[in-house]
């Protein structure tokens, strides 16, 4: 599975970054989570996959988040597109995305299915899940978790106390069912073992919030918003600094931490904000265009 940061601007494009969006291959299907203006052409210029973006997740209707989608639609349509496209985000979503279709001449050779979502709803996708959770951003907004479905594997070290190793059986075993092996009954929960799916998070905008932490827990990797620094946190009201965001990342004990949603005061001192989040956080990078962060499969204990 992979995950892109696309474009990790916030408020105003710069020369290095578009605005807000971020993308997961998982299993060749692409999911978008937020759609600022430069998205697509980004996509096209690290060939990430446009045509195959089925869903997109909008994470609040401020323009920096969803000002991409007009553009990506009329180009879907322009490459013969006829599978359908999905879009979900928080209340008004349907209203706003209606607006956007209702404008200039439009032709369109697919379905548009929208969504207003609430917290507690759920998207489930192949293999996959996902939902959002609500935020603090003085807008109705969303951060959303991406939790892959957990997998029955075999345990290779029990497998070898058997002398399973290379039984086709072990289908059976995953399955559920007992098997008759060198003379003796093997049941499944002797090999295989239930192991949790991958979990990414997006925190969409917000201020640093509890129902952010608790959604994050644990989480594989959680793209977070770190609009500036600590020290100018009173201006940037409803957003995160770098230092809260290296909090947020230790408290719900997520396994990596991304920072995004740049503002331009920082544009080419972007390290200082890494920095800021590492004294809380030791494992954090920064978004970049078109960066890939890998999450491997997990791997039963
Ligand atoms: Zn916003």
């Amino acid at each position: 599975m992979d995950i892109w940061t696309v474009g990790t601007s916030s408020a105003v494009p710069t020369r290095e970054r578009a605005l807000a969006c971020n993308m997961i291959n998982y299993r060749g299907e692409r999911i978008l989570f937020d759609c600022g203006e430069g998205a697509q052409r980004r996509i096209m210029m690290d060939k990430l996959g446009l045509m195959k973006i089925d869903r997109i997740f909008i994470s609040h209707w401020h323009a920096d988040h969803f000002s991409g989608l007009l553009g990506l639609i009329q180009t879907l349509e322009m490459e013969g597109r006829e599978r359908p496209l999905y879009i979900y985000g928080p209340p008004r979503t349907e209203e706003f995305t209606d607006r956007i279709l209702d404008t200039g001449y439009f032709k369109r050779s697919y379905d548009i299915f929208v969504e207003d979502l609430v917290e507690g709803d759920v998207i489930a996708g192949d293999g996959y899940e996902v939902y959002p959770f609500e935020v603090e951003h003085g807008v109705n907004a969303f951060g959303y978790v991406f939790e892959e479905s957990s997998q029955v594997k075999a345990n290779k070290e029990k497998m070898e106390k058997f002398g399973l190793e290379s039984t086709p059986k072990i289908g059976d075993l995953k399955a559920g069912e007992s098997i008759e092996w060198r003379d003796q009954t093997v049941k499944p929960d002797q090999v295989v073992e239930k192991v949790p799916g991958r979990k990414i998070v997006y925190s969409g905008d917000t201020s640093k919030c509890d129902n952010l932490i608790k959604n994050s827990e644990n989480a594989d990797l959680l793209i977070q918003e770190a609009t500036c620094l600590h020290e100018d946190i009173e201006e940037r009201k409803n957003h995160t600094s770098a230092k809260q965001a290296g909090e947020i990342a230790r408290k719900a004990d997520v396994e990596k931490l991304v920072l995004t949603h740049f503002s331009r005061r920082y544009r080419g001192e972007e390290e200082k904000l890494k920095e800021e989040a590492g004294k809380e956080f030791e494992n954090v990078e920064l978004g970049e265009e078109g960066k890939r962060f890998e999450v491997k499969p997990h791997r039963p204990e």
